[in-house]
């Protein structure tokens, strides 16, 4: 995840928003936001990038507790 230079649009079809946030595509998966599928990276505007984060949000969250949870006896 990396900050984008200026003149760079959000990737979402049908938004024209200048990029703020870019992702790899993998890291991207999980989200049902509709990229062109032209672009290496995808690039999200603010709103579109605060959308995604939402999305994928509960996902990683639950990631995160299964890898804290190895090991351990109580889960
Ligand atoms: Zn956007």
């Amino acid at each position: 995840m990396g900050k984008v230079s200026k003149g760079i649009d959000c990737s979402v079809v049908n938004c024209s928003d200048s990029g703020f946030r870019s992702l790899s595509k993998n890291t991207f998966k999980g989200s049902d936001l509709q990229v062109s599928e032209s672009s290496r990276r995808i690039y999200l505007c603010v709103g579109h990038y605060k959308t995604w984060k939402k999305k994928t949000k509960s996902a990683r969250d639950l990631e995160k507790v299964r890898y804290a949870g190895i090991g351990r006896s109580a889960w």
